[in-house]
C-alpha cells in the first residue's frame, strides 16, 4: 500500500535528501572541478558559483557571464544571451 500516510520523521528524512547541498564549498577555495552545463550557462557544482552565461538550469544569476565566440562573419557573439560584443578586434 503506498497510498498510506508517511512518518513525519521519514518525510522530513527524505526532504532532506531533496534539498539542494547545502554544504557548498566556499568559491574562493573552490577549483571548480566539477561543473555542470547546459544551453543557459555553466555553474560549479561543488560551490554553486556561476562560471559562464547564466549558470547551470538559469537558476544562479540574473546577469550573463558572457563567453564570446567568434562567429562566421568575424564578429564575436556570446554563445548564452547572443550579445554582441562591442569591442572590436
Ligand atoms: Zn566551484
Ligand atoms: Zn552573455
Amino acid at each position: 500500500m503506498i497510498s498510506k500516510m508517511m512518518p513525519s520523521e521519514l518525510r522530513q528524512a527524505l526532504n532532506k535528501a531533496l534539498e539542494p547541498s547545502t554544504d557548498l564549498q566556499d568559491p574562493k577555495k573552490c577549483k571548480h572541478k566539477r561543473k555542470a552545463g547546459d544551453n543557459f550557462g555553466v555553474s560549479c557544482l561543488d560551490c554553486g558559483s556561476v562560471l559562464e552565461g547564466y549558470g547551470y538550469i538559469a537558476k544562479r544569476s540574473k546577469t550573463c557571464i558572457h563567453k564570446y565566440v567568434l562567429t562566421e562573419n568575424i564578429s564575436k557573439i556570446c554563445i548564452y544571451c547572443e550579445d554582441l560584443s562591442s569591442n572590436t578586434l
